[in-house]
């Protein structure tokens, strides 16, 4: 459907005034700042009685919004539920970006959004399901090596290159990795495809939590026949976080009959997983080998060069101008997934588009130390930091654990149990434990010193502020 035809046919709304008083809102409740710098911009791009969406003239301020002030946690004040106190009935708001010039809209939309505009009325998701994040499509996902295969079933499984049709019949896909990964981007990326494709087709994405809540809802009313029926009825399954469904005996018993008759009926079900099958515990033995029949792709963690490509496709994608050598730093030091290499990229375009400021290496050291601090594989452990030290102060790595009281000696020492404080998560006792066996008093007391050391002693001050860079790399 066309743009215009879908803002003609979407049901005129007789509040005219609901923008005017849905900004009065938003004033009061996020403050005047935060509403002149990111909501004002907002406009009505088509609405029903259930349902919003707004459009904002870039993608950076859309996807703004819809994290600052659309997906917060549950119980907080978000846009949603503000727009409610004005129209009890609304559902759902959505937010797209669009290039000035409405009146020539559709061309400038690039796919995703179209896709989006697509699919927004509603029935996007068979209403059992979950909504589905409007970022989250193929055109946004970025393959590189380390997921190149499972792209590649997801893809065939989303009926995109339908032409290596390797199996007459449709096969399971049971997608597993780690958390932060990008599995349920690409599992909801299926349900856009599939959906966009056939509109008809009913695609559903659930969690297994849901699965179960509907499930136990169904039994609590007296419904199961009518829950089974729906659930064969679908077209496509698509369950996330499947390690939920573990130790509840009847939903997974239900689940089983439920994959079993969609299997049969040649559709198409993929299930995502924190672990692979073998590593479910307090799973059924039987479900555990039937989902195991299926294909089965792991997310493995991406390399350099990976974190490298993401990092230069998000940027293009967010269509900002970053330095090959401000990606590479970020690359090189944050490993642990690819939502912390996203919320590190977000940060630093953040600090750009407030403060004006240019992003240098320097500037994105300092950004990003939160990160960088985080990042598991390449966090500072104790050990790391007396090496520092040692090598900083020109002593051995065996005097700051033993007991010598020589002030020079001690003095790093305390400098160390400082910087160990800071820059690694491990609990006094635990550093302690590292530094010779001081207990967590003697830890915190230094602690303490170096800090007024450091307001009343110039060169202390330099000195750690020269280790904290080496360690910070
Ligand atoms: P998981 O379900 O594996 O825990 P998510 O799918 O929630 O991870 O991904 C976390 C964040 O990282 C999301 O914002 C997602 O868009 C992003 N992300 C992960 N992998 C990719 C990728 N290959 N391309 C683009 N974005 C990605
Ligand atoms: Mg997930």
């Amino acid at each position: 459907m066309s743009i215009a035809a879908l803002q003609i046919a979407a049901a005129p709304i007789i509040h005219t005034n609901f923008l005017e008083e849905f900004f009065a809102i938003c004033k009061t409740e996020f403050g005047e700042e935060n509403f002149s710098k990111w909501l004002a911009s907002l406009e009505i791009f088509s609405e029903s009685e259930s349902e919003i969406i707004f459009s904002t003239p870039s993608k950076f301020i859309r996807d703004w919004i819809i994290r600052e002030f659309l997906e917060v946690k549950s119980g907080q004040k978000n846009l949603k539920n503000l727009a409610q106190t004005l129209r009890p009935q609304l559902k759902k708001i959505v937010v797209i970006s669009v290039a000035k010039a409405t009146e020539e809209l559709t061309p400038q939309l690039s796919n995703a959004e179209q896709k989006i505009v697509n699919l927004t009325p509603h029935g996007n998701v068979f209403a059992f399901g979950t909504e589905l994040n409007s970022r989250y499509t193929f055109h946004n996902f970025i393959s590189a090596k380390y997921n190149k295969l499972a792209v590649s079933m997801a893809k065939i499984s989303a009926g995109i290159d339908a032409q290596i049709n390797l199996f007459d019949d449709k096969i399971p896909l049971f997608i597993h990795g780690g958390v932060g990964m990008g599995k349920t981007h690409l599992a909801q990326a299926i349900a856009w495809q599939l959906k966009d494709q056939d509109k008809s087709k009913k695609v559903v994405y659930l969690s297994a939590e849901k699965f179960m809540y509907h499930f136990v809802q169904s039994i609590r009313s007296n419904d199961v026949m009518s829950f089974k029926e729906k659930m064969r009825s679908i077209d496509v399954l698509i369950v996330d976080d499947v390690q939920f469904i573990a130790g509840k005996e009847s939903t997974q018993q239900e689940f089983m009959n439920c994959f079993n008759s969609l299997v049969e009926d040649n559709k198409q079900v993929v299930l995502v997983c924190d672990r692979c099958p073998s590593d479910l515990t307090n799973i059924d033995e039987k479900l555990k080998s039937r989902i195991s029949g299926g294909m089965i792709v792991n997310f493995k963690s991406p390399d350099y060069q990976d974190r490298l490509a993401i990092l230069k496709a998000k940027a293009q994608l967010m269509e900002q101008e970053i330095c090959e050598k401000v990606l590479s730093f970020i690359a090189e030091k944050i490993s642990t997934s690819v939502r912390d290499l996203e919320g590190a990229l977000k940060k630093l375009i953040a600090g750009k588009v407030l403060l004006g400021e240019e992003i240098t290496l320097e500037s994105t050291k300092v950004i990003l130390a939160d990160y960088v601090r985080k990042s598991h594989s390449q966090a500072p452990t104790i050990e790391k930091i007396q090496k520092i030290v040692a090598n900083f102060y020109g002593i051995k790595i065996s005097d700051l654990t033993a007991k010598n009281r020589a002030r020079n000696i001690a003095r790093p020492r305390q400098i160390a149990m400082y910087l160990s404080k800071n820059f690694t998560s491990e609990s006094l006792p635990k550093i302690g434990a590292g530094f010779g066996g001081k207990n967590h008093a003697t830890v915190i007391h230094s602690v303490k010193l170096v800090k007024e050391l450091m307001n009343s002693d110039q060169k202390i001050l330099q000195e750690v502020k020269g280790l904290e860079e080496k360690i910070l790399g």
